[in-house]
């Protein structure tokens, strides 16, 4: 088909976790979704905005989402020019990339990460460099200076759960001569986070998501904190009205209610210490976790095996079968319930 451009005719697509369709009858602990609803805040909001009649939906929304970088600059200690809404963060990592690295031009991350940075490279035409990880959970590798137009680390680490110090993200950032784009999508549930690295170096951008610790991936909302160039570039990019009417007043009850985000930010944190360590109590490896989610080795080293045995349980994980990642499973951390029970079963299948 010679009327499309040849790196999408060559391109294979991203493929999402699989979504069964009797959603209700598995236990799902493969997408790193919240087990927890949404602050009952998010629901009261949604319905006052769209009214009795639904009215409100004949109108835009607001274009900038002014009010919510307000309220995300106030939570994290920026000026609002600091900040950029995006329809789930996804829409932002794609923009970072378009508004750097053009046809041809390099990026680069850490495999095994977040495979999506793959797929918005190709759309791109961007070539891609990776690098691997050392047994210290170190870049491979990684140049005294790095020449690529961006570069993503996702910390903490998905699917390993292992967070960078940030100290090591700052020599990191010393060391590029483009981008740095700290994907903290699961910095919520970890001890750490590099906002800080923000101020101090202007080429460091940190992205967060909403889907995974505000329990909102169904509302696609995430942000970016960067230098105001920086978002001015990518305000120029985006969709001009990127994140509907529900969806901003979903965002702004949600970062309102800090006190039932931090309570279920805990328990999931709780939940997964106590897992951890359940598991290696029955010989498996469980690499430390910093997200809502733990990368777990049988004793065989074989993931497969006990993805079976858990997918005929109905109970759904992550298996990936990248040859190094086949030996463990990714697990998200989901109520003390449903982490008992998959516990039981693991045991059972041994
Ligand atoms: C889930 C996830 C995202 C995507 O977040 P959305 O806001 O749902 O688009 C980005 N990066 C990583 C590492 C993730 O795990």
């Amino acid at each position: 088909m010679t009327l499309l451009r040849q790196n999408i005719r060559d391109m294979q697509g991203y493929v999402p976790g699989f979504q069964p369709p009797d959603i209700g009858s598995w236990t799902k602990l493969n997408s790193n979704e919240n087990p927890y609803p949404p602050s009952p805040r998010v629901r009261d909001a949604v319905l006052a905005e769209l009214g009795a009649d639904g009215a409100s939906l004949r109108t835009y929304p607001s274009a900038s989402s002014q009010m919510l970088r307000e309220a995300a600059g106030e939570l994290y200690g920026f000026d609002p020019s600091w900040v950029i809404m995006a329809n789930g963060s996804d829409e932002v990592l794609n923009n970072l990339i378009r508004a750097c690295a053009g046809e041809g031009e390099e990026i680069g991350y850490a495999h095994p990460s977040y495979s999506y940075y793959a797929t918005l490279a190709e759309i791109q035409g961007v070539r891609v460099r990776t690098f691997g990880l050392t047994d210290a959970f170190r870049i491979a590798g990684f140049p005294e200076r790095y020449e690529g137009k961006l570069f993503f680390l996702t910390s903490p680490n998905a699917p390993l759960g292992v967070a960078f110090s940030t100290d090591y993200i700052e020599e990191l950032a010393r060391r590029c001569s483009g981008l740095l784009v700290v994907d903290e999508a699961y910095a919520d549930f970890a001890d750490a986070n590099a906002l800080e690295l923000v101020k101090k170096h202007a080429n460091v951008v940190v992205t967060r998501t909403l889907s995974k610790s505000y329990s909102l991936a169904g509302m696609r909302l995430g942000l970016a904190i960067a230098r105001p160039e920086i978002i001015a570039a990518l305000d120029k990019i985006r969709d001009h009205y990127n994140l509907d009417r529900l969806a901003q007043a979903a965002c702004l009850a949600a970062l309102e209610d800090q006190a039932y985000f931090r309570e279920c930010c805990a328990r999931i944190r709780e939940t997964r210490e106590w897992f951890s360590e359940e598991l290696r109590g029955v010989g498996y490896n469980v690499i430390p976790s910093q997200g809502n989610y733990v990368f777990a080795t049988p004793p065989d080293r074989d993931g497969k095996r006990v993805y079976d045995g858990l997918y005929a349980r109905r109970i759904l994980v992550r298996h990936f079968s990248d040859p190094l990642l086949a030996h463990g499973l990714r697990i998200t951390i989901g109520t003390r319930e449903e982490m008992d029970a998959t516990l039981q079963a693991m045991k059972e299948i041994g």
